[in-house]
């Protein structure tokens, strides 16, 4: 191919150590088979394990999706009678929209991962918002959830799974086929028991789940004991859950892939390094631009990640043979690119390297119901997944998406309050999980607080939330 400058990786990669099935038509999907051409080979490769269970879940999608018999038995299957369970033989897991595109997405991931330890077929309630975003990721199937499934609309009505817990209490025979489930293990002041086997087999019986998250909960889904063997094979590395699933999983539209591509080749693609840096403030008043502008380039001249500024310059044309670095400014707002931008266009650097800032969207506000911003969120995340080093913001699902599609270990900003530059400025992640914000506390019988980082080696309190947890 005539792109194959792009990158060094050789041809037999396409599929990424096989994560991707082959059977998918090229052109409804260029990203798929493309990809390889814009990163590097990943250092982590998928299990044979993995490989054979996304396999097998594709056979079960193909089998139970949209427009199959057992599909339909779904459609006409009543709320509550419990003749339902004995008809069904295959089981759903309903995935559904909240807050912006990385918690959208840490949190579907997390629920593929659900959804293939308990057998369930995945399928997503995509608004209108999250239109062409993403290719079908099942082959010869689709995930999307029909306009004609019946538990669409009436979601106030329906039953929780914590409401269901109280019934238990009393009676075991009660069971609905469908089920609103919040995997968030404390919440409205209550403990639901998600990380507990004794829940895991409550749930079971249930056809069809609803899913209502914005968390990464994957740890939780490492604390049950009876999903321990299976992750442990699917995952001899526990920090590449998201790395696999998100590449196998999230697959750039064409029309995503589009931009993507362009900017991609105008931009990033002949420079020798790339660093991305994303920069998301929550709070515009808490510190002002300036203090963050200090913070990362604190932060990247400690590490190297980008070179001090020389003199000014006098002559505007670099030096012929000088080395050039591309930084990529992800932001809502423009100050970022625009003060770098000057910066690195009226000074020399010590090193004599070039450096070139790009920002592609500057967006204002966060408008996380509106399609085409969240087509340049994609593509934004997406573009830094493509850096070699990468800053971010602490806390956003935004810069984890990134971090963990490209396999990269961000320097997290700290936190700035007021002028006060924070020392040190950034702290290197551990590992390239996203973090999930409000794990588990409890015991499975909720009289003790415990301490999971001390029960699982591979689970660590996060780098920029104290109380949150990650696969490490
Ligand atoms: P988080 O809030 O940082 O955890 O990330 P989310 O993705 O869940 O929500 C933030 C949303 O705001 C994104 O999905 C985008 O819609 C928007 N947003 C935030 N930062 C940026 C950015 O740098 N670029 C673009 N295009 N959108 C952004």
């Amino acid at each position: 191919s005539n792109d194959s400058y792009l990158s060094d990786t050789p041809t037999n990669d396409k599929l990424l150590n096989e994560l991707l099935a082959p059977t998918f038509d090229e052109a409804s999907c260029l990203s798929r088979y493309q990809s390889y051409l814009y990163r590097k080979t990943s250092p982590h490769k998928p299990s044979s394990y993995l490989i054979s269970k996304l396999r097998n879940y594709e056979k079960l999608h193909r089998r139970c999706g949209p427009l199959t018999k057992s599909f339909d038995k779904v459609l006409k299957m009543g709320k509550n009678s419990s003749k339902n369970i004995a008809a069904t033989k295959c089981k759903y897991l309903v995935w559904t929209a909240a807050n912006g595109l990385g918690n959208r997405m840490i949190t579907l991931a997390a629920t593929f991962l659900y959804a293939i330890l308990t057998d369930r077929v995945l399928l997503v309630r995509f608004g209108s918002d999250m239109v062409g975003l993403f290719c079908e990721p099942f082959p010869n199937s689709s995930w999307l959830l029909p306009q004609n499934f019946p538990y669409r609309k009436d979601q106030k009505n329906m039953e929780t799974y914590e409401s269901l817990l109280n019934k238990t209490r009393y009676s075991n025979v009660y069971w609905p086929s469908v089920l609103i489930l919040n995997p968030q293990p404390t919440h409205g002041g209550h403990n639901n028991f998600f990380h507990c086997d004794h829940s895991q087999s409550l749930l079971e019986k249930v056809p069809v789940l609803i899913l209502k998250s914005n968390q990464y909960f994957s740890p939780s889904l490492f604390m049950i004991p009876t999903f321990g063997q299976e992750l442990s094979k699917m995952f001899p590395e526990k920090d590449t859950v998201f790395h696999h699933l998100g590449r196998y999983l999230f697959h750039p539209s064409n029309e995503v892939w589009d931009a993507i591509s362009r900017f991609y080749k105008a931009h990033l693609a002949k420079e020798n390094d790339r660093i991305g840096l994303q920069v998301r403030i929550y709070n515009t008043h808490r510190a002002p631009h300036e203090t963050i502008i200090g913070e990362i380039l604190a932060c990247a001249f400690k590490h190297n990640l980008l070179p001090q500024l020389g003199h000014h310059k006098s002559v505007t044309s670099p030096s012929k043979n000088s080395t050039s670095k591309a930084v990529l400014v992800v932001s809502l707002y423009s100050e970022y690119g625009e003060k770098l931008r000057a910066m690195y266009l009226r000074n020399t650097t010590v090193t004599g390297e070039v450096v070139r800032v790009y920002q592609p969207s500057h967006e204002g506000h966060q408008k996380s119901y509106d399609n085409s911003h969240n087509i340049k969120a994609w593509t934004e995340i997406y573009l830094l997944s493509l850096c070699q080093a990468l800053i971010t913001s602490s806390k956003s699902t935004f810069g984890y998406v990134a971090q963990s599609l490209g396999g990269l270990k961000p320097w997290i900003l700290q936190r700035a309050y007021g002028e006060q530059i924070p020392d040190p400025p950034c702290l290197q992640a551990v590992s390239m999980e996203p973090c999930l914000h409000h794990p588990p506390k409890h015991d499975c019988k909720a009289n003790r607080f415990v301490k999971f980082t001390s029960l699982f080696p591979h689970i660590m309190n996060c780098e920029d939330v104290n109380k949150g947890l990650k696969l490490v």
